[in-house]
């Protein structure tokens, strides 16, 4: 392989969730601190990173086609450089050089940071890195997502082992933060201009540090620092607790939305997910929510065609669907995820069913959702502009307490405000206001 020229800028493309978009933010820091130029296009790339993603056999896939694409792109720029980082490159290592021979660096989920000395040191050839288990993570500094929100994530990895999920292969064990790391880290964002921070983990409310749970972890971020919003996710209904629901009843600065996936409304099927908690603990915990809040948004994620699922239990997951109410849902059919524990029970829901059953639930919840969307029409919503709709640039676009998407006219707002916005109409995705001038 070709000794590279000097390097001077990178590209990041990232794939899949909110922990990949801020290893991506702290990635770039890294790159910067180093001297390397961030570009927006790939074109003008020296370097092109992809942090990957391998929740879904579709998401590796896209990975590969994006790579089939790249390597088109070096063999007219042999200068070009390739990295793979995140979670496809941690569940494959070499075999990912073997489907994709023009990568130059595969680097795992606790690698990713290593990227620089990992070019310094590599001195044009291929390097894989996917050893697991970086035990002191406050080493990874986090970096604001855009200039007035960011992610902190609290802690990394999972324990929970959810029959049908990759995370805690490709992620490793479950390691916190120290909360005096998270508090720091989030008065370092506020005094860079960041007004809304997202608290992040695979499973934030198992958060245990030096005896500091999720609950005091979030008091205390809202009491010793000057951040004005507070989100967190994502939440798991076993670790869910009502101190954190009153927490959250007692701390303006934490935004009502929570988001807590359910995956499945059979108890069979909860149980052989490896889920560890009932329909009816999770009712509960809605119950509570909802009771301790006036207002709250309640989004989850759902997983249909899951090994054995009958046509009846599917059922019941429309059936809580329709008895709860979300605001919105990730929803996904099943696809094994090769050394998960459900990997080794037969897929034996036909693919057809599980489009189909899919698509049933795509209907409901969208009515679901609109209905809970007009239910904010004539409400006033305290929404952080995001800047303007991506399809007309009169139009701002922000985000409310609830975490909704919400359109309105305005020519006196700008990115970063927080805004009194009053609903005026509302669809299944989209809220739309006006600002209220005076309150
Ligand atoms: S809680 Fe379950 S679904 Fe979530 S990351 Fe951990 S193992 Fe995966």
């Amino acid at each position: 392989m070709e000794k590279p020229e000097k390097m001077e800028t990178f590209h990041i493309t990232t794939f899949g969730c909110q922990m990949n978009l801020a290893d991506s933010s702290t990635l770039a820091a890294a790159m910067i601190n180093r001297g390397y130029r961030r570009v927006n296009s790939e074109s003008e790339a020296d370097l092109i990173v992809l942090n990957t993603c391998s929740v879904r056999e579709k998401a590796e896939t896209r990975v590969l086609g994006r790579l089939g694409e790249l390597s088109r792109l070096k063999q007219k720029n042999p200068h070009l450089r390739l990295a793979v980082v995140g979670c496809m490159a941690q569940r494959l290592g070499s075999q990912l050089l073997e489907q994709a021979p023009c990568v130059d660096y595969v680097l795992g989920t606790d690698r990713v940071f290593d990227l620089p000395d990992v070019i310094r040191n590599s001195n044009g050839t291929q390097t894989i890195l996917t050893t697991l288990g970086r035990e002191n993570i406050d080493t990874i500094t986090p970096i604001k997502e855009t200039p007035f929100s960011g992610f902190v994530t609290i802690s990394r990895g999972c324990d929970n082992y959810c029959s049908y999920c990759i995370v805690p292969y490709v992620r490793g064990k479950e390691r916190a933060h120290s909360a005096d790391f998270i508090i720091d880290s989030i008065r370092k964002m506020v005094a860079d201009g960041v007004v809304e921070i997202t608290l992040l983990g695979q499973n934030v409310n198992s958060y245990s540090c030096d005896g500091t749970d999720f609950p005091a972890l979030l008091e205390r971020a809202a009491r010793e620092t000057d951040v004005r919003r507070l989100r967190f996710m994502t939440s798991h209904p076993k670790d869910l607790s009502r101190k954190l629901v009153d927490v959250m009843a007692g701390q303006p600065k934490v935004m009502p939305h929570v988001h807590l996936p359910l995956q499945a409304g059979s108890n069979r099927v909860l149980q052989r997910m490896g889920r560890e908690y009932t329909t009816e603990h999770y009712l509960e915990i809605i119950d509570y929510i909802r009771g301790a809040l006036d207002y709250v948004c309640l989004t989850t994620d759902l997983l249909v065609g899951f090994p054995g699922e009958t046509g009846q239990e599917f059922e019941m997951t429309l059936k809580m669907v329709e008895q709860i109410e979300f605001d919105s849902a990730f929803m996904f059919r099943y696809s094994a995820r090769p050394g998960t524990a459900a990997a080794r029970l037969e897929d034996d829901v036909p693919e057809e069913e599980k489009i189909d059953r899919l698509n049933k639930l795509i209907r409901l919840q969208n009515q679901v959702s609109r209905r809970r969307n007009q239910r904010e029409v004539d409400q006033v919503r305290f929404s952080l502009v995001e800047g303007t709709s991506r399809r007309d640039k009169a139009v701002m676009r922000a985000r409310t307490e609830g975490n909704k998407t919400v359109l309105f006219e305005a020519s006196n707002a700008a990115a970063g405000d927080i805004v009194p916005v009053r609903i005026t109409t509302a669809d299944a995705f989209t809220l739309h206001g006006r600002m209220e001038e005076t309150l």
